[in-house]
């Protein structure tokens, strides 16, 4: 890590604390800064671990600082929603036993009338301050774990996933994982042109999403590469999905701006085996792809499957 970027991180780390500390309702307890502070340190620490992109680690702890705060306004507003709508009740009924008791006060009538507008405003604004907020935290979250171009999840999906997945006790009985490769990929963009290879993606990533079945999850790994995650499925059921993939699209055609498109895949298979980790799963992987690209690609080459 640059000296530079250091220095930089840690402003940046500095202004976003102290926003933080501005932004909660009462004062920010001791407890909240240790954390956001230890969180932060772990996080420095496993930037060097893990090679990451310093860029990418620092949005990630904004991010989720962002996310906290936004989650606890939106939990706030709920709160302040449900005292009002709690209140309004409480008004009407008493408006009722002022009916009941024959109790004729037709200014006092008047005064609960007029607070009960006020609190139905009130509601109106928190409902749509709440409806706002979700959306706002509905794209903040899209936004980092979905791929801009194909609408999968993106790489850091994929190693927040695996990382669950390896860390988890329990054995995960027959997770299979598939490295996807575009084949010839390169010759699609030169000869159509780079618009029409983002189209192909889309296509592709389309297929393999409607394909699967719901528990499954695909990840754009990079450029024209794909990881598909499949879940509680044994040997034989990965193979038959992934040769349903293969047909699929080869079979397939796209139709862009009076062209037809068609492309190929080859897929690497492996079997999750226990004291894997992120890395050993994707190095199978992708040790299988490369075997069925050499065999002549548009195939599948599964590794200790
Ligand atoms: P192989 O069958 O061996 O996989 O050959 P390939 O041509 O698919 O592989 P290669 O690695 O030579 O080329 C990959 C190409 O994918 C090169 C790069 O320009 C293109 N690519 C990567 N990301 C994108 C993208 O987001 N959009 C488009 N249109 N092209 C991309
Ligand atoms: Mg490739
Ligand atoms: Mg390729």
């Amino acid at each position: 890590m640059q000296k530079k970027e250091l220095i930089s991180l840690i402003d940046k780390m500095c202004k976003e604390l102290l926003l933080i500390i501005d932004e909660q309702e009462r004062e920010a307890t001791v407890v909240q800064v240790a954390n956001y502070l230890k969180e932060s340190a772990e996080l420095i620490t496993t930037v060097e671990e893990e090679k990451m992109s310093l860029a990418g680690y620092a949005e990630s702890l904004f991010h989720n600082a962002y996310e906290d705060i936004a989650k606890k306004s939106l939990a706030s507003y709920k709160q302040t929603n449900t005292n009002i709508e709690r209140l309004t009740e409480l008004h009407e009924n008493t408006l009722e036993q002022c009916a009941k008791s024959q109790i004729d006060i037709p200014s006092l009538t008047n005064r609960f009338n007029e607070i009960q507008d006020h609190m139905t405003s009130e509601v109106m604004r928190a409902n749509k301050v709440i409806s706002q907020l979700t959306s706002q935290i509905q794209e903040l979250e899209e936004k980092t774990n979905i791929d801009a171009l194909t609408k999968v999840f993106n790489r850091r999906a994929l190693t927040t996933y695996l990382n669950g997945l390896c860390n988890n006790k329990k054995l995960p009985f027959n997770f299979h994982l598939l490295m996807i490769d575009i084949d010839d990929f390169k010759q699609i963009n030169d000869k159509y042109g780079h618009v029409a290879g983002d189209k192909v993606l889309i296509y592709i990533a389309n297929i393999l999403r409607k394909t699967l079945r719901d528990g499954d999850k695909v990840f754009r790994f990079g450029g024209e590469e794909f990881v598909v995650a499949l879940n509680r499925v044994d040997t034989e059921h990965c193979i038959k999905a992934s040769n349903r993939l293969l047909n699929l699209i080869r079979t397939n055609k796209l139709l862009y701006k009076n062209k037809t498109l068609q492309a190929t895949v080859s897929i690497g298979a492996t079997k999750f085996v226990q004291g894997d980790t992120p890395d050993s799963l994707l190095a199978r992987a992708d040790k299988s792809l490369y075997i069925a690209k050499s065999n002549g690609k548009d195939q599948l080459h599964t590794e200790n499957v």
